[in-house]
């Protein structure tokens, strides 16, 4: 069950509010793991290329110093160094004396002559120590006849600007993630959100009953025209069967109550005028029979319309000769040749099975000759053929009417017609006939349909699967013991004479 606020609308996030979240969340997620790389990455690069600096540095004072060099001169190539390699140096003692000055004042030098003696304990060519914000490398040399330390140090003070520098970046491209993304959600909000919204509204429209807007179909994504296409096709099947239904209750309620007022008037004037009169009332009772007659065909056919919708038209099928059925039917129209001069004629190819429901099948064969009959012209003719076409059994009935109007053609299986009263029919119909045909055609699976023209007549066809003939199949069931035993027989025999 869907979830509902108590003002009605359904609970859930916003789409809007979906995508603006991910959108933000992904764009900030790839710039912190952006921020954290680039930063691993750089101080890594950095170290490594301020120790060879360093190492570069060390080795050029080492070649530059000698026993000779007096404070001045030591005091230059420091400076020399500072302008070639960035660095500064400095020479001290393995007990902490200061031997060439640092220029960058370092005070504390019996505390690093003390780490670095134990540096270079295990006998390393140099040592890296970190002093506060400062990289020493130092190697070990003699000065004036004393174990001394050249030390040469850099800052890394840059690098930390750096790091800070790069952390305000990505707090600022975190923020410019954010607007981004404010303005990626907007455009998608704008493509996606705002066309679903509206085929919402249109589609809510809709289940109201409102059929009269339709839907469009030019938005950006081809999904949504693809919906809204879809959405368009059931607005206009909902409202075509929502007028049908309108009409046939229109219809069925006028049908029922003609023949309802007119056995209750006749009802009425037996009791009051015709009662004694035995030949008015005959007349009168005659009415109303005629009458509980008609409304009770449009009673089974309404009832007959609702078991084919409920899947009830080709159950029970059976193998029977079509060719003998058609006749049969038309035979029962034999009756208007003597009344009323109708000419039904039959051109049938015999022998034509089929497996179906023989009692539906019936009714179609019966329907569609029926109507031929009311329909047909002044020559009052219709024609029943029956013959093989291709792989089909293909059954025509012609007649010479008015015929169909193009455009009626694929909605007359569909409409209930109430049964003109103006148009003088020879056989009784409900206006339900056609439905019929077509719930109980659908149901076997068979091709049907009308060709006609207007002023010439129309032609109505079925195309019937062909079944095999019933005897043949029971000549067959009736051989299958036959040919059983006489493979056992075959079987044994071969048998024996292994
Ligand atoms: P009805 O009981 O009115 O004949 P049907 O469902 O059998 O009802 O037919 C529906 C309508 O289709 C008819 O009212 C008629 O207008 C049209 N129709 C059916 N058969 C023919 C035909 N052979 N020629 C012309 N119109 C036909």
């Amino acid at each position: 069950m869907v979830k509902r606020k108590k003002n009605g609308a359904k609970t859930g996030r916003s789409l809007n509010l979906v995508l603006w979240f991910c959108f933000s969340l992904f764009a900030i997620v790839v710039v912190l793991v952006f921020t954290v790389v680039q930063n691993a990455l750089v101080d890594r690069h950095y170290r490594k290329k301020t120790m060879e600096r360093l190492g570069t540095a060390s080795t050029w004072l080492l070649g530059s110093i000698g026993p000779n060099t007096g404070e001045q001169e030591a005091v230059n190539l420091i400076v020399d160094a500072y302008k070639s390699y960035g660095v500064s140096g400095y020479l001290i003692t393995s007990d902490g004396q200061s031997v060439f000055p640092d220029l960058t004042d370092q005070k504390s030098y019996p505390a690093l002559a003390e780490t670095l003696n134990k540096a270079f304990l295990n006998g390393d060519q140099s040592a890296v120590v970190s002093l506060g914000n400062t990289l020493i490398y130092a190697v070990e040399t003699s000065f004036g006849g004393q174990n001394c330390y050249l030390c040469v140090t850099k800052s890394l003070e840059s690098l930390n600007d750096l790091e800070e520098g790069m952390g305000l970046i990505s707090f600022v491209m975190v923020l410019v993630a954010i607007v981004l993304s404010f303005a990626a959600s907007g455009l998608v909000a704008v493509l996606i959100t705002k066309p679903v919204n509206e085929v919402t509204e249109r589609a809510k429209q809709l289940a109201r009953g409102d059929y009269s807007l339709d839907f469009k179909e030019n938005y950006f994504c081809r999904e949504i025209n693809e919906l809204s296409e879809a959405l368009d096709h059931a607005r206009v099947e909902i409202s075509k069967a929502d007028k049908m239904q309108q009409e046939v209750i229109a219809n069925v309620s006028h049908d029922f109550k003609t023949p309802l007022t007119m056995i209750k008037a006749y009802a009425s004037m037996i009791r009051e005028i015709s009662g004694d009169d035995k030949e008015k009332r005959d007349a009168h009772a005659k009415i109303i029979i005629d009458e509980s007659d008609r409304l009770t065909a449009l009673v089974l056919d309404l009832l007959d319309i609702s078991k084919l919708r409920a899947g009830f038209g080709a159950d029970e099928r059976t193998v029977f000769n079509l060719s003998e059925e058609v006749y049969r039917v038309a035979e029962r129209f034999d009756y208007l040749k003597d009344t009323a001069g109708y000419q039904i004629e039959t051109e049938v190819e015999s022998d034509l099975y089929i497996s179906a429901n023989r009692a539906r099948t019936e009714q179609v064969l019966y329907n569609l000759i029926g109507n031929a009959v009311n329909y047909t012209g002044q020559d009052k003719k219709v024609k029943v053929r029956l013959f093989v076409k291709g792989q089909n059994l293909r059954f025509e009935v012609v007649d010479s009417g008015v015929g169909i109007k193009q455009e009626e053609i694929p909605t007359i299986w569909d409409r209930y017609y109430r049964s003109s009263e103006t148009h003088k029919r020879p056989v009784k119909g409900t206006g339900l006939g056609l439905s019929i045909v077509k719930g109980i055609l659908e149901a076997h699976g068979y091709p049907f349909g009308i060709e006609s023209k207007e002023g010439k007549g129309s032609v109505f066809w079925v195309e019937f699967f062909p079944a095999p003939k019933e005897e043949d199949v029971e000549n067959e069931r009736a051989e299958e013991p036959v040919k059983k035993k006489k493979k056992e027989k075959k079987k044994d025999s071969s048998e024996g004479e292994g």
